[in-house]
């Protein structure tokens, strides 16, 4: 890309940065690295540099500098003019892409993305072959890699000490019916489980399942829905996240759904507002997006605003703690609602953390990319979350469970971590005696 050739739109965003660093206040890579080139607004910098043609996108620290970011949006929480950083960065990255290509691995890995019955043929295979580069970790329902590839990737985040979520052999859309019926139904809804709750954890999956319909709410989980391609997006292949949404919209105007109901801020922000920005221009499309944007909710909010969930009365005795992904909070804006169900279960003792927004330093592959910077992140929500006293950490996000799990290992004090979900779920089983 040279001089000239940044889309109008993008520079107009530029032009918005006062420089006036706000910024800086909220971002976790600049907490951990102290380097302008961390934060928004030396970011900003780049991109104006790009634009008029003194750097270039083929060059590597440019490139390097470009992905080091969370794409976590807390910087525009705080920014007073309003800049759409996210909006920045993403354009960037997919221009990058176009100028270079995808490295080999992320290509492989994102094309496996866009064939769902090689997808699941892999993760089945993995879940049955982890054992032979992962060793079992029962007390946290982990695992972490063995010897000696855990000596050979210790540098790059896969060392011995690491805790990974087991990916399950029995995905979550294998154990449930495509309709999952509830007596005296009064609504009907499609859960967009997103490659996490089906491939990680699809016991939460089925928590979420059961609470709704325990609220009357017949839900429909979608055979044919794929990723949400948050992931290929913020690696710069916009054509793969179109391919994408395209696919996970078609699924939903069959599914006879009135609501998408989400339990992942990444998946609920990709229908909000991604699938509408990456299929803007498409005249097949961008209708259909536009419609389910305002008709996906994160099932919090579904539960507290849209039907009124039913109180749960079974005792769950824990002290608890919440902490806010990212693109739950800062895209979804959803952060009173887990709070207001985590507070109505009987036996429930809630404490906030002194920052409970502040990003957990997932973002996704993050935290393999740049372990030293995402550890570090890491390291401080452990320490926020260990300062509550909670031995349990809930939180709305399952790769945000991903994180906290290892981070509360490798640097708290080994807190349980659970989606909110499965505490209210909890909560509704003793009521009937089954837990
Ligand atoms: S998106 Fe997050 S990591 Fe990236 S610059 Fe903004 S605050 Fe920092
Ligand atoms: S807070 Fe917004 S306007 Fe201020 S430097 Fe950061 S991006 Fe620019």
């Amino acid at each position: 890309m040279k001089g000239g050739e940044l889309d109008p739109k993008l520079q107009a965003e530029l032009d918005k940065c006062l420089r006036c660093g706000m910024c800086m206040a909220v971002c976790p890579v600049y907490a951990a690295e102290k380097d302008e080139a961390a934060v928004a607004r030396g970011k900003i910098a780049i991109a104006a540099a790009v634009a008029s043609g003194d750097l270039a996108l083929d060059d590597r620290e440019v490139i390097d500098t470009l992905f080091n970011c969370l794409v976590c949006k807390s910087c525009m929480t705080a920014c007073p003019s309003g800049v759409r950083f996210d909006r920045i960065m993403l354009s960037l990255r997919a221009a990058i892409v176009e100028k270079n290509g995808l490295p080999w691995l992320k290509s492989a890995i994102f094309h496996i993305l866009k064939q769902p019955a090689r997808l699941d043929t892999a993760m089945k295979m993995g879940a049955r072959l982890q054992g032979l580069v992962f060793r079992d970790n029962p007390g946290y329902r982990a695992i972490s890699p063995r010897s000696p590839f855990a000596m050979l990737g210790r540098d790059a985040g896969f060392g011995a000490d690491r805790l990974f979520p087991a990916p399950s052999p029995r995905p979550l859309r294998d154990r449930v019916p495509e309709v999952v019926t509830a007596p005296r139904a009064k609504m009907r809804v499609a859960f967009f489980t997103g490659c996490s709750f089906q491939y990680f954890y699809p016991e939460t999956g089925l928590d979420l399942i059961q609470v709704l319909t325990e609220n009357q709410v017949e839900v429909v989980v979608p055979q044919g829905q794929q990723c949400c391609g948050t992931p290929v997006l913020v690696h710069g292949d916009a054509a793969t996240a179109r391919t994408l949404a395209r696919t996970n919209i078609d699924v939903m105007e069959r599914s006879n759904a009135r609501y998408i109901v989400t339990g992942c801020g990444s998946c609920g922000s990709a229908w909000q507002h991604e699938f509408r920005e990456v299929l803007r221009e498409d005249p097949a499309y961008a209708e259909k997006a536009a419609h389910w944007a305002a008709r996906t909710y994160d099932v919090s909010t579904l539960l507290t605003d849209v039907i009124g969930y039913r109180r749960p009365t079974g005792a769950v005795d824990a002290v608890v703690t919440y902490h806010d992904p990212c693109h739950l909070k800062k895209s979804m804006k959803v952060a009173r609602e887990p709070r207001d169900i985590l507070r109505t279960i009987p036996g429930v003792t809630f404490r906030e953390m002194s920052q409970p927004d502040a990003c957990c330093g997932s973002g996704g592959s993050y935290g393999l990319t740049h372990f030293d910077t995402s550890s570090d992140i890491a390291r401080r929500k452990a320490a926020d979350a260990a300062g509550t006293g909670a031995g349990t950490i809930a939180t709305g996000c399952p790769a945000c469970m991903m994180q906290l799990l290892d981070g509360t290992h490798r640097f708290g004090n080994g807190q349980t971590v659970r989606h909110y979900i499965s505490l209210l779920a909890d909560s509704y089983r003793r009521t009937a005696g089954i837990a």
